[in-house]
């Protein structure tokens, strides 16, 4: 998972959320509210605007392994009726996250979400990855000697983000971000001032990386605990302005 921006809708489409949220609010029923205006053009709008969150590929916000089909609300439906076109409640899912997730809606004692939303929250505050096997795992506090009761709450409801696929996918991403900034290193690694880097090799480190931006890794090795992994940790100390011109295109 990854920190996702969420886009201002344009007005029209707002105005439509809320004439549907003010149906249901007065009393429509919200299961057939939904489902009849999920196909609607404006809906098959709201939902093209939230496959086209996380990048061309359109994947689930929350495994970015498969490809997102549908529209996830992170407070369900089935319990949060005054929330169920609200556009800030709408996420985009694929089936099998889908159906793990079902209408769970975890809180803790104090009544705030365990869930981790990835448009207004980063999921790294509560994870952590494992680049060796590939895994993520709830991250640990140190003040309160806990693991993250947010992290271990995303883990236990989408068992799809431990699924042997995804870890395998992870740790082929990770592989690649390793390959293509040990090439770098291996062809600038003559001038550690950062100022007479080439063009090419800049822009092939670029590509490489927006090509392996997938599982939020980039931000893992770019910006967390990842870029004190070699060979991250040379590219950040020996070339500091092509480092920071990395993490000016992550914003
Ligand atoms: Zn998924």
């Amino acid at each position: 998972m990854r920190r996702l921006t969420r886009p201002t809708l344009e007005e029209a489409l707002r105005d439509y959320l809320d004439r549907m949220q003010a149906l249901v609010d007065t009393g429509a029923d919200v299961k057939a509210t939904w489902r009849a205006q999920r196909q609607s053009a404006s809906m098959k709008r709201v939902a093209q605007i939230l496959a086209g969150m996380t990048g061309p590929r359109q994947r689930c916000m929350y495994c970015e392994d498969s490809r997102g089909t549908d529209i996830e609300h992170f407070k369900p439906q089935a319990i949060f009726k005054d929330h169920v076109f609200l556009w800030l409640n709408m996420l985009w899912i694929c089936s099998g996250c889908n159906r793990s997730k079902g209408s769970r809606f975890p809180c803790d004692a104090s009544g705030q979400p365990l869930l981790i939303d990835p448009t207004a929250e980063d999921p790294w505050d509560f994870l952590f990855f494992d680049p060796m096997t590939g895994e993520i795992t709830a991250r640990w506090d140190r003040e309160t000697r806990l693991e993250s009761s947010k992290g271990s709450a995303l883990l236990a409801i989408f068992s799809t983000l431990r699924h042997q696929a995804v870890t395998e996918g992870r740790r082929r991403v990770f592989r690649n971000l390793r390959r293509a900034v040990r090439s770098f290193l291996a062809h600038e690694g003559r001038d550690s001032s950062g100022q007479d880097v080439s063009a090419e090799s800049l822009q092939e480190l670029f590509e490489s990386i927006e090509d392996s931006n997938d599982y939020g890794l980039v931000n893992w090795f770019f910006l967390r605990e990842g870029q004190d992994e070699e060979p991250f940790r040379r590219l950040r100390d020996e070339f500091p302005r092509v480092w920071s011109a990395v993490i000016e295109r992550l914003a």
